[in-house]
This record gives C-alpha cells, structure tokens and sequence, in this order.
C-alpha cells in the first residue's frame, strides 16, 4: 500500500491569514481529505522579529473559520531548534556543511562588489576549506551546495523545471546567533513529520532545488512536490492590499459565508468542467492535480460577491438568523438578547434572502422589521410622503385598523378594495405605503412586509407618515 497522504500548510506569521495563503491551505486540506490523509498546521515563526502572537492567533482563527480543520498541530518551529541544531550539526559531522566566519558586514559589502561588477552576487565559497578559523567569531554554518550539472523539480503542476547548480548558493542554514534558516527548517520539518506532498504557492520554486539537496544531504526521499499559481489583482499585479481586502477575515466581517469563499478560493486555479457551485463534499471527492493550471488566477471580488448571493439564497433561513446575529449586533440593530423569536426573525429573513449579497446588507434590511423607529430614504420620502399621497395613506390606516388577523392575504383585500374606492392604480397605494413603513422604495412584496411587521407597528408607521405629510403642508 502506498504510503498515506501527509501534507502541511506552514504559514509564517508576519501578517494575517490572506486570500493566497487560505487558498494553499485550501488545496492542502482538499487533496489530505480527498486521500484520506492528515493535514499537519506548522506556524513557521523563527523570523522572531516579524512573527506575533497576534498573526499566529489570527490565523487559526481564519482557518477555523473556514473550516480547515488540521489533524495534527499547530506546531511552533520555535519551539523545535534542538532538532535543526541536531541535523546541522550531523551535516557538519558528515562534511556537508562547513561553519562560516563571515561577518554580515563583509558580505554585505562583496554582494556590493558584485553587483558593481554586473555578477550575481553569491556567496565566494571562501570558507569551505579554511584552515585557521578566526579565534574571536561565533561562525554560521552553511549548507555545501553542488556546484555542477542540473537539478530537476518534477512538480505536480509544472512538470519538469530544470535549475542549474552553479546558480545556487552555498545557503546559511544556521545563523551565528543559533537560529535556523527557512530552506532548511522547512526540509527538516517535513522529513520530521514525514511529509509526503509539499503543496505551496509558486513563489517558493526557486527555493525548491535548494531544498532538494539538503534532502538528498540528509539521506531522505524526496516528497511530491506542487507548486500553486500566483494569483493577481484585476490589473496582473501579485494581489495585495491595493486590490482591496486580502485578508480572511476581512470577508468575514463584511458579511461573506465561510462556504462563499471557500468556494470562490477553490476556483483560483482549479476547476472541474464548467461548475461554479460546489457543497465541501464535492470538493473532497473532485479535487486532483490534473485540474489545476498552470497559468496565475486572477482575483475578481464581483464573482466572490455573486457567489456569496448564491450561498445566501440557498441557505435556509433558521441558517441564516445565526450567520446574521452577530451583524445585527453589531451594526448595532438589536441588542444581545433582544430578539428571542426566532420563528418570526426567520420569517422576515425569508422576504429578504433573494435580495442580500453579504450578511451586512441582510442586517442593514432587517432594520425596517426590528427598529422601533426608521430613517426616511430622502428622496423617497420627497416623492411619496406628500399630499398627494395623503388620502391614500389615511384610508389605507383606517382600513387596516379593522383588519384582525392581520395576514398578508387579508392585507391585500384591504389594498384591493382602497384601491377601488380611491380609484386609483395600487401602486399609488403601495409605494407610499412601502415608504411609510421601510423608509424606501424597494422592498419585498408589501403585504408580506407588513405581516411580519405587524399590526401595531404598522399603523403607528402610517400614523408617522401622515403626520409628517400634515407637517409639511
Ligand atoms: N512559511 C512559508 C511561507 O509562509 C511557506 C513555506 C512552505 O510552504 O514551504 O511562505
């Protein structure tokens, strides 16, 4: 049997989770479910000057919030520099790696000298055979690099890419002060947790060969390899904050569904057919290497927001009064506690789920059902709280007073038969009306709105609207 699948999101957390890395971690958690494998979390924090506590919490906090759940982890890399001083230290042994008395002013200065002279500046190697260290110098240690022939990448989504050795460097892999360095923290870590599939985004391909050594150095197998396409702003930039939001839970607090976006994520870079929608079992049972393309994905907020419509659409409306509660607390429509009907809550979600993009909007429409008082749309109550509406309102008020059961079929026999008396079209009636009670000119059916707003405050609404009429003239 084929070994089980392990793969490995290893964010670094010098910021908060964003859309390129929810993706790979995405794609991770996609291809160990499919497999039926482990997802391992590894927060890569041994940049100790960027890293924060707060990026790491916030982290985990996006991805629960997208449902990505790890098997094992988080592990801290800091919290595992025994074993990376162990492994240099046994290269050192193995003459595979040789300490390096270097100072970083000295090389700063020859990659100056370099690059006067039009050369790639590389480390000169000078150290690998010196005979008398310098006495007073803690030295790094640094990996010894082949320096001829080809290494190939064979990656899951490139395909074969072929680097030259002569182009790599003789890499720190541990600094003078102790700590370890990235490219091989991270060989040392999935040979540790015995990763079989380094799934990350493309910006780590060049590092890729440099890794492979310090495999082969080691004495391990190498683990697949996939590297993801970049994904870019509308105008090909790499995405970054000048596109808008980048991080995860950004989208959360402007109403997004975890589904939504995950769904939308998923589609940066893969596909299946010509499907757009996917529940998350579909997903697991899709998702493989051969869909996903080579070319960088470009990030388009308009489709995130229709398909965050589509999810509110589909998603029943007892779903819904808890994605939206802590939004009408927040705004703040309601206050903790206030709202214990839920039968009723649910209801007036309904009339409003077809028209909502993001949880905000649906919040900010449930106002006109909650508030006690409303807001007047400027120019709708130019247009329709006047005179000439006035009779129309008044008769309307004095109707629906009579009305018991105050249902939206009732309701309308109400409309239906002021409409004849007035003799007047029933959008003359509506729409004030709508005016009267929502503040605005759109809204769900009328007669709807009004049984879920009910009967009293229905009418102290029109009461409002007459008396400001009356004000006026
Ligand atoms: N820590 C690296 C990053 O956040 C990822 C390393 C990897 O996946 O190999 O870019």
């Amino acid at each position: 049997m084929a070994d089980a699948v392990r793969v490995r999101f290893a964010p670094s957390p010098t910021g908060h989770l964003h859309i390129g890395g929810a993706r790979t971690a995405l794609f991770n958690y996609l291809f160990a479910r499919h497999n039926n494998g482990s997802f391992i979390l590894r927060i890569e924090d041994t940049d100790r000057t960027r890293s924060t506590e707060e990026y790491i919490g916030s982290i985990l906090e996006g991805m629960r919030w997208l449902n990505l759940d790890w098997d094992e982890g988080p592990y801290r890399q800091t919290d595992r520099f025994d074993i990376y001083q162990r492994y240099a230290q046994n290269l050192l042994k193995e003459g595979k790696a040789y300490p390096c008395y270097c100072s970083p002013e000295e090389l700063e200065q020859r990659r100056q000298e370099a690059l006067a002279q039009g050369k790639s500046p590389k480390y000169d190697g000078r150290c690998r055979n010196l005979n008398s260290p310098p006495p007073d110098r803690k030295p790094a240690i640094r990996f010894m690099m082949p320096q001829e022939g080809e290494i190939i990448v064979d990656d899951l989504i490139h395909g074969k890419v072929v680097f030259d050795n002569a182009q790599l460097d003789d890499l720190i892999i541990m600094r003078s002060d102790g700590t370890p360095t990235y490219n091989f923290t991270v060989v040392v870590d999935d040979v540790d947790m015995n990763i079989t599939h380094v799934i990350r985004g493309d910006d780590h391909l060049n590092n890729t060969p440099k890794q492979i050594h310090i495999y082969q150095s080691l004495g391990y197998e190498l683990p697949s390899f996939g590297h993801l396409p970049m994904i870019l702003g509308s105008d090909k930039a790499r995405l970054s904050k000048r596109h808008g939001a980048t991080s995860v839970i950004a989208y959360r607090d402007m109403g997004y569904l975890s589904e939504a976006l995950v769904n939308y994520l998923v589609r940066l870079g893969w596909s299946y057919g010509d499907q757009e929608v996917f529940t998350i079992d579909e997903l697991i049972r899709y998702f493989s290497f051969e869909h996903i393309g080579k070319s960088a994905a470009v990030f388009n907020p308009e489709k995130l927001l229709w398909l965050n419509s589509q999810y509110i659409m589909k998603s029943t409306p007892g779903e819904l009064v808890d994605l939206v509660m802590p939004f009408l607390i927040k705004e703040p429509i309601i206050n903790e506690g206030q709202i214990s009907d839920r039968v009723w809550l649910s209801k007036a979600i309904s009339t409003l789920q077809e028209r909502s993009r993001t949880l905000v909007e649906l919040a900010q429409s449930l106002t006109y059902y909650i508030a006690d008082e409303i807001e007047y749309n400027v120019k709708a109550k130019e247009k329709f709280l006047n005179e000439k509406y006035l009779a129309n309102l008044t008769e309307v008020k004095a109707s629906l007073e009579t009305v018991d059961t105050f249902v939206a079929a009732e309701i309308e026999k109400v409309f239906t038969s002021a409409s004849q008396k007035l003799e007047t079209k029933l959008g003359n009636i509506a729409q004030p009306v709508r005016v009267a009670v929502t503040g605005k000119t759109e809204s769900p059916g009328i007669f709807e709105v009004l049984e879920i707003l009910g009967k009293e405050k229905t009418l102290n609404r029109l009461a409002r609207a007459i008396h400001v009429i009356t004000m006026k003239s």
